[in-house]
């Protein structure tokens, strides 16, 4: 089959296309025809890091396609039936294998583009604004990074599901009107603005409840003004550095702050299975009636990865870039 590995550790043009055996599905799992798969940042750090060592692994975290073999007892994945979901490395292919227990079975007004949108960031923001943040119905969330993948879901995800009242960070008015299209209340373009003022004064001093910050270092001392008393603060990325050099542990304490810090990716099978099927049950009939919809910027061939981690990596996207597979 064709995959999408890496000559060595290094920038987008490290990406290359190669042939490689079709993996073997072990039972409980389903081996996938891919037809989309999408761009994540992990991917973009994992072809940078020094430590693999040949045989590279192929990339890629998601995928959407077609079950080829069920060597699960779920009849409902019988070969032929449609899927997405997250798999453990690969998804930059013609076949993967997933977890029976972690394919989405995708609603007919999905394509497979948009169903290779879905897992990662929909998880992703699922998993933080609820499981991590115990974001409540009428509560306020402030996301940054709004226009990214995960931001799209989330802000979609918190005013379908919960009601919230969402604050969004972004670094351009498009992306600050897109997410405002998507259903957030109040947009602050940070480049601008010093967004921790602009959260204080819009919530009449009061902060917000759950932030979900993709940022980290750079972002530190404007979080802690922004976040309320008894607020969760959920790291997620630290797409502004992972260094902060100084921290006063005291305005944690002070604030009585819940910082939680995650990564989905090295979570056990187990965790992923029971956040899939959490999402499908709680948030899936969304996405199946339209109310909620996947984001997709791009979509490229899967030769042109290299274009494709580039463009994510200029922060140009808004929503998910997806690599499309003949
Ligand atoms: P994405 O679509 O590539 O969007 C990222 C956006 O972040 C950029 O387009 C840019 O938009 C903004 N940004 C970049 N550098 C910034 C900086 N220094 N300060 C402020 N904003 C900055 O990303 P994604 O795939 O949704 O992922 C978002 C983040 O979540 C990434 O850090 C990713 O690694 C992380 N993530 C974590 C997990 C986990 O389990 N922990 C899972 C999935 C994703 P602007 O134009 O607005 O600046």
């Amino acid at each position: 089959m064709k995959a999408i590995t890496i000559k060595k550790p290094g920038s987008a043009e490290a990406l290359t296309l190669v042939e490689r055996e079709k993996p073997v599905a072990k039972k409980g799992e389903l081996l996938i025809r891919v037809k989309a798969s999408a761009v994540n940042r992990t991917d973009t750090l994992k072809r940078q890091d020094p430590t693999l060592s040949e045989p590279y692994p192929i990339l890629g975290v998601e995928a959407a396609g077609v079950v080829e073999e069920n060597h699960s007892e779920d009849p409902s994945l019988a070969p032929g039936t449609r899927v997405a979901g997250i798999v453990n490395q690969g998804s930059y292919a013609e076949y993967v294998t997933i977890p029976a227990d972690r394919a989405i079975v995708l609603p007919e007004r999905l394509n497979f583009a948009e169903g290779a949108a879905i897992p990662e960031v929909f998880l992703t923001a699922y998993q933080t604004l609820y499981w991590l943040g115990k974001l409540e119905k009428g509560q306020t969330v402030l996301i940054h990074a709004g226009a990214s993948g995960v931001g799209t879901a989330a802000i979609q995800l918190a005013k379908q599901l919960t009601e919230a009242i969402v604050i969004v960070t972004a670094g351009s008015q498009e992306k600050l009107d897109f997410c405002r299209k998507l259903g957030a209340d109040k947009g602050i373009n940070y480049k601008k603005e010093n967004f921790a003022d602009q959260v204080l004064e819009w919530t009449n001093q009061a902060g917000v409840d759950v932030i979900l910050d993709f940022v980290g270092a750079s972002y530190w001392q404007k979080n802690m003004k922004s976040i309320k008393k008894d607020g969760h603060w959920i790291l997620i990325g630290t797409l502004g550095g992972h260094v902060v050099p100084e921290v006063d542990l005291l305005e944690l304490m002070g604030k009585r702050i819940t910082l939680a810090a995650t990564l989905l990716t090295p979570r056990l099978d187990h965790y992923k299975a029971a956040l899939t099927q959490e999402f499908v049950e709680k948030a899936l009939p969304l996405l199946a009636n339209g109310t909620i919809k996947p984001i997709i910027d791009t979509a490229f061939p899967l030769q042109k990865a290299a274009q494709a981690h580039q463009y994510m990596e200029e922060n140009k996207n808004i929503g998910k870039i997806i690599l499309t597979v003949e």
